[in-house]
């Protein structure tokens, strides 16, 4: 274990890895693993280890649909319960989160909600997605409604993603309808699962988001972050070892070194990856200008984000 310990800025927790969609591009519809609900024990677990740090950031959320996991709500409220102070986000499709979900969540403390939707298009949804698109904005319609409950969560934004079809109507619509339900939209680039995937965006040079985080698959190991879908980089797990130990392991400060010192592009798989989410955190200043310029060139150049959103991440 490292001198000095580094506390992970966010912790995901994979309570299931279960999908009730099948998005074309998703590596979630090729899983190897077990598709499986985490155990109470073990998530209980790890809810006790985040209290040994501040933790500003929490997610129960990686590969899978959170809503199909049939304690979501539960957990949520423990999380709330035994982390008062760690901001709760949540992704979902929306696709299996009803009108009385939704009313539920108006009861917890839901920092962000972030809903992937792809496309507002319904034959494009359809067929990328695999669900009914009337259903699923039935469902979104109800999340957005104000209640006398208050809101789902304090911010909720909306997503589509932009792939090669996707045409400037599409876009315009889907903000119309951001604006309609008054909520955030964000429109993003695809990323390609470390290279498993096709997708325009070249590898950027500064480190990745994933780097200052822990991500927990639902049978406890870790995995290095949301492209290692089967975690064959993980630092450990969680079962044995706690989340501080996992995410000061010599296998976790090793990626975070080649990141910060500009190897990321030496590193396997993040040379592969085209995740465009920065990390500034833990580096001598001059680092991090140089960093920051390298961000602001790449966010110049290929736009992956910055012209489609009125979201702040
Ligand atoms: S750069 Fe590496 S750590 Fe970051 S998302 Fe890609 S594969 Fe994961």
């Amino acid at each position: 274990m490292s001198k000095e310990l580094e506390f992970p800025r966010l912790v995901a927790i994979e309570t299931t890895n279960r999908c009730n969609a099948h998005c074309k591009f998703c590596p979630n519809n090729s899983l190897a693993r077990n598709r499986r609900v985490m155990d109470d024990d073990l998530f209980k677990k790890i809810i006790e280890d985040c209290k040994e740090f501040p933790l500003p950031a929490i997610e129960p959320f990686l590969q899978g649909e959170p809503f199909m996991d049939p304690k979501i709500l539960d957990r949520l409220a423990y999380i709330n319960e035994q982390l008062p102070n760690t901001a709760l986000r949540l992704y979902s499709n929306g696709a299996a989160l009803s009108p009385a979900k939704s009313d539920a969540l108006r009861e917890l403390n839901i920092d962000k909600l972030y809903i992937s939707l792809n496309t507002i298009n319904k034959e494009k949804y359809e067929d990328v997605v695999g669900l009914p698109f009337e259903h699923t904005l039935e469902n979104v319609r109800a999340l957005c409604a104000s209640s006398p409950k208050g809101p789902v969560a304090k911010v909720i934004t909306l997503r589509i993603t932009l792939v090669d079809n996707t045409t400037k109507e599409e876009v315009e619509a889907f903000k119309d309808l951001c604006n309609e339900l008054g909520v955030r939209h964000m429109i993003s680039g695809l990323f390609n699962y470390k290279g498993d995937i096709p997708a325009t965006l070249p590898v950027p040079d500064f480190p990745c988001e994933h780097i200052d985080r822990l991500d927990i698959l639902s049978n406890g190991n870790t995995t290095l972050c949301c492209m290692d879908q089967e975690g064959e980089y993980g630092w450990g797990d969680v079962i044995n070892h706690s989340v501080l130990e996992v995410f000061n392991s010599q296998a976790a400060c090793y990626v975070r070194e080649m990141q910060r010192s500009g190897r990321r592009k030496d590193l396997t798989p993040c040379k592969e990856c085209n995740l465009f989410w920065p990390s500034f955190s833990h580096m001598p200043t001059l680092q991090k200008a140089r960093h920051a310029l390298a961000y602001v060139k790449y966010f110049t150049k290929y736009r992956p984000l910055a012209l489609h959103t009125n979201e702040e991440k």
